[in-house]
């Protein structure tokens, strides 16, 4: 195996892994494309390196300048450590509700942290807001604005769906995954759809988000709730424009939680919800599409991010979920 040029050319170019459980359950092969082994250890250092790279060569950004973002995890860590690799400050603003680990996280790696108070996406306090008017406000800097900004979906079409296509050797009959910004669920779809019109694209949404009853009934309508971090998107974001998707399923935390379970128990990877998501929405479009089907679906990131949380037993008893097997007692 040669060398790589430098540490930025470590994001991307995960491994694709068939999932034996979910395969089982489905009756046709599923596969995961292990996200969790960037160096941020999620699927968010690609947008996080496309949406820096554009701003370099648009111009917006240049030497010693500031990123800044809203965000409450994964895309702050991408962001902070391509920043630190290219020699850029980084300001993340995120809602003080958020938990002590990620807060934690960020300022390790050396991102200066913003708290604001939780509001609604309609109120100017909002994180979003906030960050795009601290970006406004600061000499030298740009704003990610990682939900709006294409450059997000780019690093999708470019990487992630060339990168399944190579690994699945055009053999691919479906890809399914939740929305955050949508820069996976759209880039990919783009780009499987340019090599193969023929590909189902499918999302996986959440309770609590609206885009299941767009995409089913065209009403952004939102139902329940879920406690899973980085997806549930209440609307049609600007990576999520013109996003090609056929058809779409409803996943419950449990559902969800129970393949994190599973994979972790009966496959040895330890993911976070987002991920279990992904995979019951795998196996949903799996049964639908028949045996013999080849399906991938995104492993985002790692479930040692939430510790406190998927892992611990008085958290998971706390939101009325199962505890798992080997944590009970904890409690
Ligand atoms: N899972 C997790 C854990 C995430 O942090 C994100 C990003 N918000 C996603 C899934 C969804 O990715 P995207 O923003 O590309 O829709």
């Amino acid at each position: 195996m040669d060398s790589l040029k430098d540490t930025i050319a470590l994001i991307g170019n995960t491994p694709l892994v068939r999932l034996k459980g979910p395969s089982e359950a489905a009756g046709c092969d599923i596969f995961g494309k292990c996200e969790f082994a960037n160096p941020g250890a999620s699927v968010k250092d690609r947008a996080a390196l496309y949406i820096v790279e554009d701003a370099e060569e648009r111009g917006l950004l240049k030497p010693g300048g500031t990123i800044v973002e809203g965000t409450a995890g994964n895309t702050g860590i991408g962001l902070a450590l391509v920043a630190n690799a290219k020699g850029y400050r980084t300001i993340i603003v995120m809602p003080e509700t958020q938990s002590r680990e990620k807060m934690d996280t960020l300022r390790a790696l050396g991102a200066e942290l913003v708290l604001v108070p939780a509001a609604p996406y309609s109120s100017p306090c909002h994180f979003v807001h906030t960050s795009r008017r601290i970006a406004e406000e600061t000499e030298g800097a740009v704003w990610a604005n990682q939900f709006d900004n294409i450059a997000n979906r780019r690093a999708h079409i470019h990487g992630t769906a060339e990168e399944i296509w190579a690994q699945m050797d055009g053999r691919i009959d479906g890809f399914v995954c939740a929305v955050g910004t949508g820069g996976t669920l759209a880039g990919v779809g783009l780009g499987l759809k340019e090599k193969d019109e023929g590909v189902t694209i499918a999302l996986a949404d959440p309770h609590g988000a609206a885009l299941y009853n767009y995409y089913a009934h065209g009403e952004l309508k939102a139902e329940g709730n879920s406690v899973a971090e980085g997806i549930g998107q209440g609307r049609i974001t600007g990576n999520l424009e013109g996003a090609p998707i056929d058809t779409q399923f409803r996943i419950s935390d449990e559902e969800g939680l129970e393949w994190v379970r599973r994979l972790l128990a009966e496959e040895g990877l330890c993911l976070g919800l987002s991920s279990g998501i992904n995979v019951a929405g795998a196996v949903a479009l799996g049964r639908q599409l028949g045996p013999g089907k080849r399906i991938v679906t995104i492993l985002c990131d790692t479930g040692f991010r939430y510790l406190s949380s998927l892992y611990n037993a008085d958290w998971l008893a706390a939101k009325g979920l199962p505890v798992f097997p080997w944590l009970e007692g904890d409690a």
